[in-house]
């Protein structure tokens, strides 16, 4: 007699358990800067993508709660019917005028950009990812009727290969992170351009760790690069250093328009509430006037990275504020973060299946806003429990 009980989803929970990777969301009781409180105590927090504190900056606050007051709380509809405001409106023309392109598309979240975006390749296409991309682009592809096809991170021969193997078959995509979200390292998006263009295909990056961290004021790794008109889709968010939440696809007008008809999440799904348009929208021109403060977030990451490594953690490939410390399995990593908890720091452990079984990693992420103190006391705590637990030797 079959029933309907959910012991499996228990039992599976269980597994879950036994290998060290269960894991529920922290709960947070106030605070968005660098120190937070958590069941009463104050944390410093080393894992937050509010890389510039432009959650609690009282510009986009403001921006936020005049919005509620002129428009209410909800915007009432998805956006083709009759959930499209002025302000969402003007945050898209913000964003392409920032971004340098002909237009900007904003979605819900920065997983659904790409989602949504991506879904939309069909049969004649062939799409090419790097094998460390973002879930959202791995699901997003999922997705499409495309031909499917991944190169080893990074690895400009591989991805050479696979545009060779297509030979002018299919309209070829290259998607990639621009900046690596586990990892913290940049894509090497001059050679993938080069790439691309020596074999007429096109260049997706997603940009959600790059958007206000990368690039003149923050405009992302293709202004890095100064590859402007030569990146063919640039995905942002509006989630991460921009404080607020969403994404968005900047390129020519009419993907955009195509993207409106095809791209179901921006199709069926509410717009974002006034608060949170209005808010990205002050964010965004925030950003404009931020150089000063994105150079603070490079030299504090620089400045936590050294002197990790100096006290002889393994940090990886990072050259971004993501500076993961590499500690292996998904049990000893755990007992890292737990010690570090202990110790008054959030930095919490990323194991599989997010990265490989033995990848496991403390992935921290240093912001404009942590004081030279900060840094500090995270780099003294973090080498006592790497002694304490042998990750040091
Ligand atoms: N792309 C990348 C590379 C990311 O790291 C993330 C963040 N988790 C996303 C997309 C999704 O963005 P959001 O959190 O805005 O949905």
């Amino acid at each position: 007699m079959p029933t309907s009980s959910f012991d499996y989803l228990n039992d599976e929970l269980e597994r879950l358990r036994d290998k060290g990777m269960y894991r529920l969301p922290t709960v947070w009781s106030g605070g968005s800067g660098p120190w937070m409180e958590l069941d009463g105590r104050l944390l410093l927090q080393l894992s937050s993508n509010n890389y510039l504190g432009f959650a609690g900056h009282p510009e986009i606050r403001a921006a936020a709660m005049e919005a509620i007051e002129r428009y209410g709380a909800g915007s009432g509809s998805v956006r083709t019917i009759a959930g499209t405001l002025d302000i969402h409106d003007e945050l898209e023309k913000e964003l392409a005028d920032f971004k340098g392109t002909e237009a900007a598309l904003v979605f819900q979240s920065g997983f659904t950009t790409n989602q949504g975006a991506l879904s939309v390749l069909g049969p004649d296409d062939l799409i090419i990812s790097d094998e460390l991309n973002h879930a959202s682009i791995i699901d997003g592809i999922r997705l499409t009727k495309a031909e499917r096809a991944i190169y080893a991170h990074a690895d400009m021969d591989q991805l050479e290969r696979r545009l060779k193997e297509n030979d002018g078959r299919k309209r070829a995509f290259i998607a990639t992170d621009g900046v690596f979200s586990m990892d913290g390292d940049i894509a090497p998006l001059p050679a993938i351009v080069e790439l691309a263009e020596r074999y007429g295909a096109y260049v997706y990056v997603d940009d959600a760790h790059a958007s206000g961290v990368l690039g003149r004021n923050g405009k992302g790794s293709t202004d890095h690069f100064g590859l402007h008109g030569r990146v063919h889709v640039q995905i942002g968010t509006l989630s991460k250093a921009v404080g607020v939440v969403g994404g968005y696809v900047a390129g020519a007008d009419v993907l955009k328009r195509y993207l409106i008809h095809k791209a179901r999440p921006f199709l069926f799904s509410t717009s974002h509430p006034p608060a949170v348009a209005a808010a990205c929208l002050a964010a965004i021109r925030l950003l404009r006037r931020s150089q000063p403060l994105i150079d603070k977030l490079w030299s504090n990451a620089n400045t936590f990275r050294s002197r990790l490594q100096k006290e002889g953690f393994d940090t990886g490939a990072s050259e971004t504020p993501i500076v993961p410390i590499l500690i292996g399995q998904p049990d000893k990593t755990a007992e890292f973060s737990r010690e570090l908890l202990n110790e008054g720091i959030y930095a919490q452990g990323i194991v599989y299946p997010t990265v490989a079984m033995d990848k496991g990693r403390v992935r921290c992420i240093v912001t404009a806003a942590h004081t030279p103190d900060d840094l500090t006391y995270a780099v003294e705590r973090i080498t006592a429990v790497g002694k304490r637990t042998g990750v040091l030797r």
